[in-house]
């Protein structure tokens, strides 16, 4: 048994402590959250600063590790793709080993659950070893032809059947984007997931996305014709991307939308009618890779919206810290104050992953991971975390 105390203790479910002691098992499961005072002062070792719970990370694809540095930034979603897509010549072993790298910098930097999107076997190993629990989503795409559908649940299927499922780790079968998927395989995902999965749909990345869906127009015309595909059957309904995905997920499923760059308040309100489990992960330091933008955060929360974050892979981040992204997240929309957006980052997310019995926020029963945030600077207004780190306490 340990006792840890700070100037704050951030709980997220029970707003920030001062002068409270947290008492925890050897294996990093709360057992009380007790006034100082009740506490002999040796018993308890006391940190500057701020103790936070371990972060949730909903979006990566830790399978793309070894394509960190290699492609430009700002080049926006489709060359980022193609780009992408040309790249090979990289032997099995330097892939493996960077999925192993990438597990270790996440736990390092505090992340105790993922959100990982799966197109391959290759991470189950380090996965099933791993501190971190992995949600993976087996990701589809038939590039919305119908002919290619049946084929592409054969594949997927057998990466479905050998992802990791060792002690807290998890998996379904999802979409790749609005975009790449075709309705009868949306309709395949919708009746073939367990009732309890989280479905998550990469979502209005780029404005080219709602071009196709609104108008039948802009870039991915070009982009599916360089790749010889015909999208003669895709009508122009002069609705956004989101739209099509609603009219062919389950509303009952947990529906995690990533990205959410082009995302109106109008569509907000739309899946917020739609479904009664929503979130909403962004990726800012991805979006500033590929799109050099971000989300407009004020109209997710004008809409109660529930948001999470992500890291999205190496190949579109310099890093894998949800703290690099929350830093990102305050400095371009500094409205938002940090416990606001740490909210995002630990509980939000673990109820997206169905994690939160345990994790996301700092309660008794709960073994969330116990992080020191070391460097915040508290003024009358805001704690300003700039030049703050993360440290594991547990
Ligand atoms: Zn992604």
């Amino acid at each position: 048994m340990k006792k840890i105390s700070a100037d704050r203790i951030h709980t997220i479910s029970h707003g920030v402590l001062t002068d409270h002691v947290i008492v925890y098992s050897d294996v990093g499961s709360i057992i009380a959250i007790d006034p100082i005072a009740n506490h002999d002062p040796s018993t308890v070792y006391v940190l500057r600063g701020d103790i936070i719970p371990g972060f949730v990370n909903t979006h990566c694809h830790l399978e793309l590790s070894h394509m960190k540095g290699k492609v430009d930034t700002g080049t926006t979603l489709l060359p980022f793709l193609q780009n992408v897509v040309q790249f090979r010549d990289i032997s099995q072993a330097e892939i493996n080993q960077k999925i192993i790298d990438a597990d270790q910098e996440m736990w390092d930097n505090g992340i105790v659950a993922v959100g990982d999107i799966c197109n391959k076997v290759d991470t189950a190993d380090v996965k099933s070893k791993s501190k971190i629990d992995y949600y993976s989503f087996i990701e589809m795409f038939d590039f919305m032809q119908a002919s290619m559908t049946t084929g592409t649940i054969a594949q997927y299927e057998e990466v479905y059947a050998n992802q990791s499922t060792v002690g807290n780790n998890k998996k379904s079968k999802v979409p790749h984007a609005p975009y790449t998927v075709s309705q009868e395989l949306l309709q395949y995902l919708t009746s073939n997931n367990e009732a309890s999965a989280t479905i998550s749909i990469h979502n209005q990345e780029t404005s080219a996305e709602d071009q196709l869906f609104r108008h039948k127009q802009g870039a991915f015309l070009d982009f599916y014709q360089n790749f010889g595909f015909t999208l003669d059957h895709l009508e122009a309904t002069g609705l956004t991307s989101i739209h099509y995905t609603t009219s062919w997920l389950n509303p009952e499923h947990k529906t995690l939308f990533v990205h959410n760059t082009c995302t109106t308040e109008d569509d907000i309100a739309h899946a917020h009618q739609w479904g009664n489990q929503i979130y909403w992960a962004t990726c800012p330091n991805a979006n500033l890779y590929i799109e050099n933008r971000l989300p407009a955060y004020q109209r997710f929360i004008n809409q109660g919206a529930k948001m999470t974050i992500g890291t999205d892979s190496l190949t579109s981040n310099w890093q894998l810290s949800i703290l690099e992204e929350i830093k990102t997240i305050l400095k371009f929309q500094s409205y938002l104050t940090f416990e606001e957006v740490l909210q995002w980052a630990t509980l939000h997310g673990a109820e997206a992953l169905s994690y939160d019995d345990r994790l996301g926020s700092i309660e008794v029963g709960k073994s969330p991971g116990l992080l020191h945030l070391k460097g915040a600077v508290k003024s009358a207004r805001k704690i300003d975390i700039r030049n703050a780190e993360i440290r594991r306490i547990i």
